[in-house]
Order: structure tokens, then sequence, then C-alpha cells
């Protein structure tokens, strides 16, 4: 029987023109089904509506001045989704296709993943159709300073605290955190992801990657006896989260033979270099065809998608939504893939998901997977707090812990309704609890 079917014919009338967000949705819908079957108090209570809904998003205008003196506007967005257990928490998107629906669609997807992570944290969104790529270091501070100077409205260490994302790294953080510090003449803990001498955690950049790889070992020794040693890896993107992946994929014995970006991919089978993929991508900004001019060996290959019809055992998807389709996943397992791990959010169509779960591919969802990046934001929140720093070695110890835990609950929920192995739904019904019953308890206030 199907008990949230009407919840989702709400949310397809009312965000029609938002795919990204109603694919999300559908997701988690599904999985919760057997949820609302136990618990027909979460109906009543009208959880499933309400989860769905943002508390607030907010829209704004952003200009800025370019180097030749020319006004640009860009559309600035926050989307403040659930604030059951913890403040809004989540990452800001500078890219031009973002739109209010890709924004709900990760704020949604936040929720969800920052509940999983066991620390008290909502969830929310943001960003701009601000495209960094080709601007100089003065165009993108004027533009994050004008961003910041409208965002300094709503946000705030105990209300909202925004973390980087795809175009935002370092840099752009560190333009906000100084214009936020600016207007309000205070040093707080607004944002995290910050440099390392003003306020941000050590382990936080290589957190994502690094925890993509800590929970995906932990799912693979104990669903297949496997592990990344002497495993051929595959990795789409090569941006933060697909450089520290492909770091501790290699620190655990994998051979990362491929990385891409939005052009294209490249193929070393010796191994990529990592260290030259940093000097093109974080140090010079460029492309990563850059690459064969370094390493002859390499291929260069216009165009991403390819990059799955390379031979591997364990494919990580950190690049974008929607990357990997059921193509792309057939071609997957017929070569003999036997993990997939998604450090990017959504990067597999729910077409390739099912491929992945009927040939009993080891498949970690990207809201359990890669939500070592947020977790460690959460840690460097806790540092903010208490004025004081742990090592390095201090804060991957809890990182690798706080992942392994991700895995056990997504694997023992999904065990305990019944489908065994299955951490897309282990993974919504686990991050689903905790927010519903703080809901519940909390009446209904929001
Ligand atoms: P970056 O901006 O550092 O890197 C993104 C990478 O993906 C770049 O190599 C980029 O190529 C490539 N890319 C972007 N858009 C596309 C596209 N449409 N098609 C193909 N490739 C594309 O971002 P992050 O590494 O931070 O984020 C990657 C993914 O991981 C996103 O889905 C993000 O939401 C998710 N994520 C990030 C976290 C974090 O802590 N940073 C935490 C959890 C999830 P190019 O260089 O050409 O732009």
């Amino acid at each position: 029987m199907n008990k949230l079917g009407r919840v989702m014919d709400e949310a397809i009338k009312r965000n029609s023109n938002e795919p990204e967000f109603l694919q999300a949705v559908k997701e988690v819908l599904e999985s919760l089904e057997p949820v609302a079957e136990k618990y027909p108090e979460y109906i009543e209570a009208g959880i499933f509506d309400r989860i769905i809904e943002p508390e607030r998003q907010i829209i704004f205008r952003v200009p800025w001045v370019n180097d030749q003196g020319k006004v640009i506007v860009n559309r600035g967005f926050r989307v403040q989704f659930n604030s059951a257990i913890g403040p809004y928490k989540g990452g800001l998107r500078f890219h031009p296709s973002v739109n209010v629906g890709i924004i709900k669609f990760l704020g949604f997807e936040q929720i969800f993943k920052n509940s999983l992570t066991g620390l008290p944290l909502g969830g929310g969104k943001g960003g701009s159709d601000f495209d960094p790529k080709g601007k100089s270091d003065g165009e993108v501070m004027r533009f994050c300073q004008s961003f910041m100077f409208e965002l300094s409205r709503h946000i705030g260490e105990n209300t909202d605290i925004p973390a980087g994302d795809i175009g935002v790294g370092g840099r752009e953080i560190g333009y906000m955190f100084g214009m936020y510090k600016k207007m309000r003449n205070e040093f707080t803990g607004v944002l995290t992801g910050k440099g390392l001498n003003f306020g941000g955690s050590l382990a936080r950049t290589e957190a994502t990657g690094y925890g993509l790889c800590y929970f995906m070992d932990e799912a693979m020794t104990s669903i297949k006896g496997k592990s990344f040693k002497d495993s051929t890896v595959v990795i789409s993107g090569s941006g933060n989260v697909a450089i520290y992946a492909t770091q501790k994929a290699q620190e655990l014995g994998g051979k990362v033979v491929a990385l891409s970006d939005s052009t294209g991919y490249i193929y070393d089978e010796d191994g990529i270099k990592l260290e030259t993929v940093r000097q093109i991508k974080e140090v010079e900004r460029k492309r990563i065809s850059e690459y064969v001019k370094y390493h002859k060996n390499a291929q260069y290959i216009e165009g991403c998608s390819g990059i799955w019809s390379i031979k591997c055992d364990i494919a990580l998807p950190c690049a974008t939504q929607n990357e990997l389709d059921e193509k792309a996943a057939k071609i997957l397992v017929e070569n003999g893939c036997f993990a997939v791990g998604e450090g990017a959010n959504m990067p597999s169509t729910p077409e390739a998901v099912e491929i992945f779960l009927e040939n009993d591919v080891v498949f970690g969802p990207g809201k359990a997977a890669n939500a070592g990046g947020v977790a460690t934001s959460g840690l460097e929140m806790s540092q903010n707090s208490m004025r004081y720093s742990w090592t390095f070695e201090e804060v991957d110890a809890k990182l690798k812990q706080i992942m392994i835990d991700i895995y056990k609950n997504a694997s023992t929920a999904a065990s305990e309704f019944g489908f065994d192995n299955n951490l897309v739904i282990g993974a919504n019904i686990a991050g689903f609890m905790k927010v519903a019953q703080a809901m519940k308890a909390q009446g209904v206030a929001y």
C-alpha cells in the first residue's frame, strides 16, 4: 500500500518546474514507505508534508563590478530547509547552472545527511549562478563581498552556518568571512571551511574525499570482504572531493586511473599522479587536459560521460548531479565494478541506482558516503565555540569514526525494515527518524 503517494503528488503540483528537487523527494519518500506504515503518528503529525517544504527560502540580487568597470547582476539563494535538530548547515554553490530547484534538492538532501552525522545540524543550502571560472581574484572578491552583504542578514553562528560546495573553496570562504566580520564587527564561526589561521579546522579540506573512502572501505569490507587494496578506481571530477578521494584511495592501496572535469577526462593506466592534478586544478586553475603535457603515457578524452566505460573495480562519482546514467551503470556492472560510492550529491540517476542495487554492487548513496565534509564542518564549529584547535590526527580519527558509524546506522536501519545492504533505504530511514522525532516533539511550530 502506498501511504506517501499523496505527499508526492502534492510535491509535484507545487514544484513542477524543479526536476532535481522532485527527483530527490521521490527517492526519499519511496524509501520512507515502510516507516509511514510502521509509524502512522508521523503521517498524523504531518511530518512528511512538512519535511519536503523549506522553512524559508531567500532569493536576492547580487550586483558587482567586473575588471572592465561593467556592472554585472547575479542571483543569490539561501534555502533554510529544516532546523529541527540544529541550526541550518550546508554549502554554497557558485555555478551557472544554479537555480532555486537545484538549491532545494541540495538543501533537502542535507537534512538527512546532517542528521546521519550524529551532530546537531539542521539542513540548508545556498549559492549563486555566478561562474568563478575565468574571473580574476579581484572579480571573485567583489562578487563574494556583494553576495555576503545580503546573505549576512540571514545567517549567524547559531542560525545558519554556510560552507563551500562546487565553485566555493578556501578563497571564496575567506572573502565572504572577511566581509561578514567587517559588517558585524564580530569574529564568530559563521562559515566553515575557513583558512587555518582564522578559525578553520585541520582536515576540513580533505574531509569529504577522505570520508567517502572511509565509508566505502567499511561498506565493502562488511558486505563483500573487499577493499581498496589492489583495486582499480575511477573517479570523476578533479575538484575538492575528487582530489582528496584520490589521495585516500591511493593511501588505502587502490590504483586511481582516471579523473575528469566539465570538459573531459584523463586516463593514466600507470595511476594518476596527484601532485600534477593539484598543480593544474588548485594552483593554476586550468583544465584537466593539461595533465597529458606532463605525463606522455596518459590520454585525454573530450567529454565526461565516457569515463564510466573505463574498466574498474570501484567507481567514485565526485563531480555533479546526474552525471552517471543507466547506460553508464550497465557498462560499469558489465566491466566487473563491485562498488560505487557517491562523493557528489545525487550523481547517479534513479535508473543507475536501480542497476547497482539489482546487481549487488555495494552502493554508497551521497547523503551517507559524502557526509564527512559536513561532519568535519560540525567539528570546526565545535572548535570555534571552544576557541581551541584539535590536531589533524584528532580530527581525522573523529571523521573516520563518524563515517563508520554512519555506515553501521544506515545498514542497521535497512536490515530492520527488511532491506539488507540497501544503503539508499537505510540512509534515508536513519536520517529521517531523528529529524522526525524532533519535529514531532516540537509540535506544529514550523
Ligand atoms: P569543486 O568545484 O571543487 O569541483 C567540482 C568538480 O566537478 C570540478 O572538477 C568540475 O569541473 C566538475 N564539474 C562541475 N560541474 C560539472 C558538470 N556539469 N559536468 C562535469 N563535471 C562537472 O566542487 P566539490 O569537489 O566541492 O564538489 C563536487 C561534488 O561533491 C558536488 O556534487 C558537491 O555538492 C559534492 N559535495 C561537496 C562537498 C564538499 O565538502 N566540498 C561535501 C559534500 C558533497 P571544472 O573544473 O571543469 O569546473
